[in-house]
């Protein structure tokens, strides 16, 4: 898989908000914020592009790692309690922009559904 803006992130080559990082993820603040809470958290490995490229097998613990990863954000970022959004986009038609697997955590206001 190719190089993504993301990973530019992951080295530090370009700046980010980043609000948490472990060994194998990294959260930082959305560029353009959807929500007062717009959260981007990815793995560090580049090797998936989108939900396609899970297994069960191999992603398992990465996964684990990613939700606990967004419940941890949500309570420092105080939406823990009232409630947040999980958004991943995979492919095209989910307007999907960067192809680098990422949560989109969204709360700070009410959300609307469905989704546009
Ligand atoms: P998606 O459309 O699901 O691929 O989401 C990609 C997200 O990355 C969008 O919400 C963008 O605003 C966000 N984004 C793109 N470049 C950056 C950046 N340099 N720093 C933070 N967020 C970014």
């Amino acid at each position: 898989m190719g190089e993504t803006i993301f990973t530019k992130i992951i080295r530090k080559e370009i700046p980010a908000e980043i609000v948490y990082e472990t060994e194998s993820v990294l959260a930082f603040k959305d560029i353009r914020p959807q929500a007062p809470v717009h959260v981007l958290i990815i793995p560090k490995i580049t090797e998936i592009e989108s939900a396609k490229d899970l297994s069960k097998e191999k992603h398992s613990q990465l996964l684990g790692e990613l939700f606990e990863a967004a419940n941890h954000i949500a309570k420092k970022l105080g939406v823990f309690e009232s409630g947040f959004r999980l958004v991943l986009n995979s492919g095209p038609d989910s307007g999907q922009e960067v192809p680098h697997i990422h949560l989109h955590l969204l709360g700070g206001r009410k959300m609307n559904w469905p989704p546009g």
